[in-house]
């Protein structure tokens, strides 16, 4: 599996030269390669889809398209996003909380397949709106488990949090979808933890939640088609080489699959995260209260993650030599430095006190792993600074995007 990590040159190629460069890349063709690689690696028959949230670039969802089984998606945008970027034969299953008659009626003229449903309020909403359509809603129940369940960065359930329908509740919500004439039951969903490392304790925590369904089944006598074990595997930020081990996960989950229900599993940030990477240029260098700090052409209105995680975000320092002002060129050597962006909020930090060789002004910070959860879930308009490019390789033609 691939890191995409553009040089100096590449990047020169793709950015304007005459203003700071800030830009997110993206290498599309590593993308597909990995999503070819991830599904490989699970047992056969099992779907792979892609979390769009991860991720909702048109690009990014064409480029995957033909190696995934299809699309997860939260809301009514995603939905016609998909459907805009790939056309209408996508495969899309829908989940999330907080659920619309509007979310549902999207789902219906869009031909989602499944619905994933989170609550009992949201049961009705979805039977009513399918029953006034004349037609029936295959859906799966998500669970947040009773919990405990094993550590990882994100938690959804086995804990308080406002995902799923509690372990205790859901013999009520059998009770009640059974009394729902225009959804039908097709199983159980469990999204549980997200950024989870550990492959052999991702396969067992997956085979408990499919154990449960297969009793819950037994015991209420449903028929259970299908199981989605979500998404979650995880990435390591702290070391960019590092892979979760899918081909020891799908081994350790085998035993336990067979050929009456259907697994599928819905993965977002192991798939983005690795073929994209944000570059900013040093603008100042300064210090104050004996820290030494670069200021980026750049920060977490593009690239919220690091923030978002409290965590040093991975980057390479890239050298420039062309240094075009008749002043001396300030730089930092042999010194942990803090690299912060262009908002005015001491919260704009993308790496703290992190040991760096030289940089200096007009460098490039490049942060790697940037292809999940960065540009889409980052505040792009606060402060109003122009937008980052964003450009997107493929074959030998980057497709550019106008710029800012
Ligand atoms: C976010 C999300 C995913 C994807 O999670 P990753 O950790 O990015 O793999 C899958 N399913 C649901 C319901 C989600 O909310």
């Amino acid at each position: 599996m691939t890191l995409f990590r553009p040089g100096a040159e590449q990047i020169a190629r793709l950015t304007r030269g005459d203003q700071p460069v800030c830009a997110f890349l993206y290498d599309l063709d590593a993308l597909a390669d990995q999503a070819v690689a991830l599904r490989t690696a699970l047992p056969p028959g099992a779907d792979f889809f892609y979390a769009v949230k991860a991720n909702n670039d048109p690009r990014v969802l064409a480029a995957l398209a033909p190696h995934i089984s299809g699309f997860e998606v939260a809301s009514a945008g995603e939905i016609r996003r998909v459907r805009a970027a790939v056309g209408p034969e996508a495969r899309i299953v829908m989940g999330g909380p907080a659920r619309t008659a509007g979310d549902i009626e999207t789902l219906l003229a869009y031909g989602v397949e499944r619905l994933h449903l989170e609550s009992i309020q949201a049961m009705r909403v979805a039977d009513a709106v399918a029953g006034a359509a004349g037609t029936v809603l295959p859906v799966l129940l998500r669970v947040n488990l009773a919990g405990p369940v094993p550590g990882a960065t994100l938690t959804m359930g086995g804990a308080a949090t406002q995902f799923g329908i509690e372990e205790a509740a859901i013999p009520d919500a059998v009770a009640v979808l059974g009394d729902c004439l225009s959804l039908r039951f097709e199983g159980f969903h469990f999204h549980t933890v997200s950024n989870n490392r550990d492959a052999a304790g991702h396969a067992a925590l997956c085979a408990a939640e499919l154990a449960l369904a297969r009793r819950w089944a037994r015991e209420r006598g449903l028929d259970l088609r299908l199981v989605n074990l979500g998404g979650g595997w995880g990435v390591d930020y702290a070391d960019p080489d590092w892979r979760f081990d899918a081909a020891a996960f799908a081994r350790a989950l085998a035993p336990h699959l067979d050929a009456r229900t259907g697994i599928q599993f819905e993965c977002g940030r192991i798939v983005a995260a690795y073929h994209g990477a944000y570059v900013c240029e040093v603008l100042d260098l300064k210090r104050t209260h004996g820290r030494a700090f670069a200021l980026l052409r750049g920060g977490t209105h593009h690239f919220r993650l690091p923030s978002s995680w409290a965590h040093d975000h991975p980057f390479v320092i890239l050298p420039r030599e062309s240094w075009p002002h008749n002043w001396p060129r300030p730089e930092v050597v042999d010194e942990p430095l803090t690299l912060a962006g262009e908002l005015c909020t001491p919260k704009d930090v993308l790496a703290r006190d992190v040991p760096v060789g030289r940089v200096r002004i007009g460098d490039l910070a490049v942060f790697l792993m940037a292809g999940a959860y960065g540009w889409d879930i980052s505040h792009h308009d606060f402060l109003c600074h122009a937008h980052p490019h964003r450009v997107f390789l493929s074959g030998q033609a980057p497709l550019l995007e106008p710029g800012p």
